[in-house]
């Protein structure tokens, strides 16, 4: 069964959350489902929504707690009912610097709360053509989870930045050919089998044949996740063989 996790990222208000909630109802079968949603939904979207996906953030802090205005804890997350928090998303490391260095850290604290990490990791559209992408996603593993502990669970997300939010994706060999050294070097590097998504521009449209196979777990899905039957579609057609 693939993992079909969606990031609302900064949209909806209580108006929608209650309309996806209504709307929200998979087949028990089709996928496991995670939807990282802003801090002020997580406990609602828990409650109500809690039996049928994971429920999730989209960031955490790395302090335990203190003076650190406007964060939020991973021991907060684990209160308001958080299983999993994505880390690290290319808009994180992008617009609010987040470094690799930072990521390990929010894996540490997150894993600490039993609270699941999704590290997302990718290249931009620069180091693509650069041929550095290799490179880069080695590094972003290598730090970032220099401190995870395996025997909790902690999933791969790998987003090319120049795919996210404009409707441009990779080729299928190109998702399965990086999703596969993502694999190896982890495997070599931590001798772990970790699950690894896809994610940008995922569709209901792309999700068949991106998700096809058994290289690629589960896809991450930004805008298409906001609108609830869509990120269903999704979950349904990634489940059909090609
Ligand atoms: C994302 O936000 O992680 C993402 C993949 O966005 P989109 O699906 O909109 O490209």
């Amino acid at each position: 069964m693939k993992y079909i996790f969606g990031n609302w990222k900064m949209n909806n208000t209580s108006v929608e959350v209650k309309d996806f909630i209504k709307s929200f109802k998979p087949p028990k079968e089709d996928a496991v489902f995670g939807i990282a949603v802003p801090f002020p939904y997580i406990k609602e979207m828990q409650k109500k929504l809690g039996k049928k996906a994971q429920i999730g953030a989209q960031n955490v802090s790395f302090a335990e707690s203190g003076a650190y205005t406007g964060e939020i804890s991973a021991k907060m997350l684990a209160d308001c009912g958080a299983s999993f928090c994505l880390v690290g998303h290319s808009e994180r490391r992008q617009i609010f610097g987040e470094t690799n260095e930072w990521c390990r850290e929010k894996v540490k604290a997150l894993q600490s709360r039993n609270i699941m990490p999704v590290l997302c990791i990718g290249e931009t559209l620069q180091e693509n053509e650069q041929k550095k992408t290799k490179s880069v996603l080695k590094s972003q593993l290598k730090i970032g989870l220099s401190k995870a502990d395996f025997s909790k669970k902690i999933i791969i997300a790998y987003e090319p930045v120049w795919a996210i939010g404009t409707g441009k994706t990779p080729t299928k060999k190109e998702v399965d050919q990086t999703i596969s050294y993502i694999k190896e070097y982890i495997n070599k590097e931590f001798k772990q089998n970790l699950k690894v998504l896809y994610g940008g521009s995922v569709k209901a449209s792309n999700a068949k044949e991106l998700l096809s196979g058994d290289i690629v777990d589960g896809a991450l899905i930004g805008g298409a996740s906001l609108k609830v039957n869509e990120f269903l579609e999704i979950a349904k057609s990634a489940k059909e063989k090609i």
